[in-house]
């Protein structure tokens, strides 16, 4: 049966208090649903929202991570780290980290491996510009990140694996991708996972600017399997309604 993942996406938001009676606030509009539903919080929170999350069917992630165990790494923070305070769920590769941080698909791919080495289930995010949309680049573009980033996996890792799709002009933008858009890109990368690793079971969300208004309509989509909701998720009120949308 199809398995929807809602994933709320915290960025730099939120202060500990507030993470706190956020959870509070969702696990009792949430407790009724068949789908998963994933905080994903800054670090200075995890804890607490990890704390916040026991009893309740939210699953906790984090945004990102480097890929050694330990080490000379000042300000990053270790696979082994997130997973000793019962961290589930790690962002990999989302946009804002490839364009300001420099990522890459190699670092993505040793974030990755390093990850579900550790226990962590990563949620790997791929999409193209504006630029490179108009220029036609975006399957080839959003396959090759699969391909570079899921690299030297296996079929069975896959199971602990989610794809984002999130066209990077649609995120924080209030301009969604059509349904169609959405859809085509995700068939894409279906067609690519199946080509590398022989299998259908993969999830793959959309992002960029879901909200309440739109979540239902995208979510019904033939291979859209939920989403990765960013400034919609920091409001209990309005990520409860996504997360409810079927
Ligand atoms: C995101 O941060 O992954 C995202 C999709 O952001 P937004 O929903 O705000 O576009």
């Amino acid at each position: 049966m199809r398995r929807y993942v809602i994933a709320g996406n915290w960025k730099m938001n939120m202060l500990p208090n507030e993470a706190i009676e956020f959870m509070n606030t969702l696990a009792p509009m949430v407790k009724d649903t068949k789908n998963e539903v994933i905080i994903c919080a800054p670090f200075t929170d995890l804890f607490y929202t990890i704390l916040s999350a026991q009893q309740t069917n939210i699953h906790v992630g984090a945004q990102n991570m480097h890929w050694e165990e330990s080490g000379a790494y000042t300000g990053e923070v270790s696979p082994n780290m997130l997973k000793c305070i019962n961290t589930e769920y790690v962002i990999i590769g989302h946009s804002e980290r490839r364009q300001y941080f420099n990522e890459t698909d190699e670092t993505v791919n040793k974030k990755v491996k390093a990850a579900l080495k550790h226990g962590l289930k990563p949620i790997v995010c791929v999409g193209e510009t504006l630029e490179q949309r108009e220029a036609g680049q975006t399957v080839d573009l959003i396959t090759g990140q699969v391909e570079k980033g899921l690299a030297g996996l296996t079929a069975e890792d896959l199971d602990n694996v989610i794809i984002a799709y999130e066209p990077i002009w649609a995120i924080g933008t209030g301009k969604t991708a059509t349904n169609e858009e959405a859809n085509e890109a995700i068939k894409e990368i279906r067609n690519k996972v199946r080509e590398e690793f022989n299998t259908d079971d993969i999830t793959i969300l959309y992002g960029g600017s879901c909200n309440d208004k739109n979540a239902k309509e995208l979510f019904s989509m033939s291979d859209i399997d939920g989403g990765l909701v960013g400034g919609a998720s920091l409001k209990a009120e309005q990520f409860e309604k996504i997360v409810n949308f079927n």
